[in-house]
């Protein structure tokens, strides 16, 4: 009577996958070339903390952020060794400053809401859409108040928050909107690039994102200034602003965000073949998607019409109601199977030590003491809250490599667990 392909892993039946599901691996002979002819020059990086030539730093950063600009087709592309500092270096440029306001989503890795932070200005959140995760319009337009000098939107996921409302927004009152783009290269709205369609676009290349140079990040702008204010933020910009002619100083206090040679030169690289390593993290979810669409209690994701989604999370809306168990333990179960989903994301960003006890530079509460009104009470952002605590379960294609026959076998489990929801309830039933 028992089956032990059919019976469920968690419950002592066999696995559907015999080994974990390897990583994703985007390094080939062009990366290892471009490695050799780095260590061959002698310079891993080339970078001068002062006004001159060197101050925008060595061949292969000045190759690869041409490279990106003409891939991305924007004015400028300024690398920094990571989407943080890169966040960090947008609030910089457009002159946040003590006493100021900044809407973010709480839904996002936390550099988002902590480059306010950094320039002594605090992040007010906003909730999110629960389809598509971005930023929600309403909600944005609620939190604007005389304070508030921009929106930080992240383009979650994958997919494109609601940029043109945000932007109409921004533009109504005066506001900057920059884009956390660190998840979602060519991710398309109404055929434009997100990242491109803010002020500034924010793009990471850490080790988990769909293009990597280990750790690293861009940033990209058509405005000539803010350009050039990223580059002195990157770089000691204090030394080289008499050079540049620059008579605003605000935030020109410049950092050592700068990328290395090698970094670039395996960016390069990766530049190259963007196009292929999207796509794949693309076809996976769409196939995951069309396959598991009619299961009840499960919605797939959402793409909004006009959009490109990219896939850096395939993330599902479960309803426990609908499907019989927990979400925690259908995500045991799954992972029982050998399928790395995971539940809720992040904690909405509120919820972290720095917001409730509001202490983030030195002890006396700076910079909340200067916007004492802000909230960051649990209940602020509902929709966000209802995807943590119960909706949310993420899958994530950039981290894995997975084949057409793992692919089946990814559908096959969510297939088996509904099968057999029924024991599963009796081992929830247990548990209690
Ligand atoms: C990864 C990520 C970051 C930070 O990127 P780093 O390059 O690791 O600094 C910022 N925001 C979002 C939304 C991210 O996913």
């Amino acid at each position: 009577m028992h089956d032990k392909m059919s019976e469920l892993a968690i419950l002592g039946g066999d696995r559907l996958f015999k080994a974990p599901l390897p990583p994703y691996l985007s390094l080939g002979e062009g990366e290892e070339e471009a490695v050799r002819r780095v260590v061959r020059s002698g310079s891993l990086s080339s970078f001068y903390g002062s006004p001159g030539e060197q101050f925008f730093g060595g061949k292969e950063v000045l190759a690869f952020e041409n490279a990106w600009k003409n891939r991305f087709k924007t004015r400028h592309a300024v690398s920094v060794n990571s989407a943080t500092s890169g966040l960090y270096a947008a609030m910089g440029a457009i002159g946040i400053g003590p006493g100021d306001e900044v809407i973010v989503p709480p839904y996002t890795m936390s550099a988002t809401v902590m480059a306010p932070l950094v320039y002594g200005a605090v992040p007010v959140f906003a909730d999110i859409e629960q389809e598509t995760f971005g930023l929600d319009p309403i909600s944005v337009q609620k939190a604007v108040t005389e304070k508030t000098r921009a929106i930080l939107t992240v383009n979650l996921f994958g997919h494109p928050s609601r940029l043109d409302e945000l932007k109409d927004i921004a533009e109504k009152s005066g506001l900057h909107l920059i884009e956390d783009n660190a998840q979602s290269p060519l991710a398309e709205d109404n055929s434009r690039l997100a990242g491109t369609i803010g002020d500034i676009g924010i793009f990471s290349l850490n080790f988990h994102k769909h293009v990597h140079t280990g750790e690293g990040g861009m940033c990209v702008t058509d405005d000539d200034d803010l350009g050039l204010r990223l580059k002195l933020i990157r770089n000691h910009g204090e030394n080289a602003v008499t050079h540049y002619h620059i008579d605003d100083i605000t935030n020109l206090v410049g950092f050592n965000y700068r990328m290395t040679e090698l970094q670039a030169a395996i960016g390069l690289e990766q530049l190259k073949n963007i196009d292929q390593h999207v796509e794949k993290r693309e076809k996976l979810s769409l196939f995951l998607s069309e396959q598991l669409k009619d299961l009840p209690g499960i919605t797939v994701p959402k793409i909004r019409s006009g959009c490109r989604h990219v896939f850096y999370v395939w993330a599902l809306r479960y309803d426990a109601a609908a499907v019989g168990i927990t979400r925690k333990l259908f995500c045991k179960a799954m992972n029982a199977e050998g399928v790395p989903v995971f539940e809720a994301y992040v904690k909405p960003m509120y919820l972290l030590p720095v917001f409730q006890q509001k202490i983030a530079f030195g002890s006396k509460g700076y910079p909340f003491s200067l916007s004492p009104s802000i909230s960051y009470n649990q209940g602020l952002c509902p929709v966000c809250e209802c995807l943590y605590e119960k909706e949310l379960i993420g899958f994530e294609p950039c981290a894995y490599t997975v084949t057409q026959e793992d692919a089946e076998k990814i559908v096959l489990a969510f297939k088996k667990i509904f099968k057999n929801v029924d024991s599963l309830k009796a081992l929830e039933g247990k548990d209690k």
